[in-house]
């Protein structure tokens, strides 16, 4: 009896821990994603993670001198960074109180994110040499902020832990350090490694083309913005491309999407 209580509690506790929860991110919005997600790691603590991955790479970029070198570009990128964040609230209210953060990084890599609770980077090599628009630029940034309000690390997370021992259960035999290390390398690796999934793409562009238009950015820049990447990648693709789905398709939905969004667009420039 002793034992089988014993087993009781210690299930409730994996129960707590592992807590597999169906949430919806974010508000339909004019584009209408609407897709619930499951969970199984807490926003909090996937927020806790990212955020102490970026102090890292942060100070690893400042560290090499590669950060914010340009300061004509850095007002640039934060000027477009902050009118869509102004427009988060379509989507979801309590992203308005996030600690947003913009910043460049002097690479060559065609990339750009935005971690779980606002923390984005835009690196120089996608600004100089596709030569963005501030309009491109937006379509960059609303889809990066777009992964971050859908909490696309976090359900990412949840599925590599639904497929194995997961984080918490690994945490609750080893103690909380374990779990910060193991919830760090997690979120760093679905970040800056694995590709995301057609899915969370397609909800990324329509959501980050609703955003730029939301900002008065033109929304068609979607559209310019990704036949200039895949211009690029007659050789070898960039990363960014590479990670996401099949151009014409693409091309196809942030089409329709931008068009759905135009009285927003318009509506915003008067
Ligand atoms: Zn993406």
């Amino acid at each position: 009896m002793k034992s089988l209580l014993r087993s009781l509690l210690a299930l409730a506790a994996l129960g707590v821990l592992t807590g597999c929860q169906t949430v919806q991110t974010t508000g339909r919005g004019q584009v209408g994603v609407d897709r619930t997600q499951m969970m199984m790691v807490s926003a909090a603590e996937v927020e806790q993670a990212s955020a102490r991955q970026y102090s890292e790479v942060i100070a690893e970029a400042r560290k090499q001198g590669v950060l914010n070198r340009n300061a004509r570009q850095v007002q640039r990128v934060r000027g477009i960074s902050s009118r869509l964040v102004a427009q988060v609230g379509a989507f979801r209210p309590d992203a308005l109180r996030w600690s947003w953060e913009a910043n460049v990084i002097t690479s060559d890599q065609l990339n750009a994110w935005c971690m779980a609770g606002g923390k984005m980077a835009i690196y120089s090599g996608l600004i100089e040499q596709l030569k963005l628009t501030d309009d491109e630029i937006a379509a960059v940034l609303g889809h990066e902020i777009a992964h971050a309000l859908r909490e696309h690390a976090r359900e990412r997370v949840s599925r590599s832990m639904a497929t194995g021992l997961g984080v918490s259960v690994v945490g609750a035999l080893l103690g909380a350090g374990a779990v910060g290390q193991d919830l760090m390398s997690k979120v760093a690796s679905v970040t800056f490694e694995l590709p995301h999934s057609r899915l969370h793409e397609t909800e990324a562009d329509r959501i980050g083309v609703e955003l730029a238009a939301r900002a008065g950015y033109d929304p068609r820049a979607a559209v310019t913005l990704w036949d200039k990447m895949a211009s690029r990648s007659a050789g070898a693709p960039p990363k960014w491309l590479s990670t996401h789905p099949g151009h014409a398709d693409r091309q196809r939905d942030l089409a329709a999407a931008s068009e759905r969004v135009m009285p927003l667009y318009k509506a915003a420039r008067r």
